[in-house]
């Protein structure tokens, strides 16, 4: 899978500014943290919290992450929202933000709090679901919402004019 442009640049300067950043995802832990390692990052994710694989022989064999049955909006094998309150019940934080693109992002970005930014990424599936809700009387997102087209975005929304010229340059050598 090829990175999302500003991916690494987003993770590694947010791990820079001290930010947990934590990975939930509906693939598996093969997967991610391959994908991690290839692209250098694996040490910048303060915890993944996705379907555990495992190897045995030439099988990979993939056990769901939780078996939820409580919200109906999600599959049974993974809720973020409920990956979410379970690593807000030990952590606090001044400031989060949320940033998707699948269906399965929905859910968690209506469990965010009004000083949350959740970020959408632009016509995927999140995207869509946020404007269908805004748009009727009783929207579920209580967040901030900015859609993003690339990670460079997102580093300047967060951090305002912080990161402009290292993009530039980035984006030159690229
Ligand atoms: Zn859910």
């Amino acid at each position: 899978m090829r990175p999302t442009p500003g991916v690494e640049k987003l993770i590694t300067s947010l791990a820079a500014e001290g930010w947990d950043i934590v990975l939930i995802t509906d693939a598996n832990t093969v997967f991610v943290q391959h994908w991690l390692k290839v692209h250098g990052l694996l040490n910048k994710i303060t915890k993944i919290i996705t379907n555990r694989a495992f190897w045995q022989g030439d099988r990979l064999f993939i056990e769901p992450c939780m078996r939820q049955s409580s919200c109906p909006r999600c599959p049974s094998n993974l809720c973020k929202s409920h990956a979410l309150v379970e690593w807000c019940a030990t952590h606090s934080y001044a400031r989060m933000v949320y940033c998707g693109d699948g269906r399965n992002d929905f859910c968690p970005a209506t469990f965010l709090p009004a000083n949350a930014i959740v970020f959408p990424r632009r016509g995927y599936p999140l995207d869509d679901l946020i404007k269908k809700t805004m748009a009727t009387p009783t929207p579920q997102v209580k967040a901030r919402i900015v859609p993003w087209s690339d990670c460079y975005s997102i580093l300047q929304t967060i951090f305002p004019g912080k990161f402009v010229e290292t993009n530039t340059l980035t984006t030159q050598q690229m």
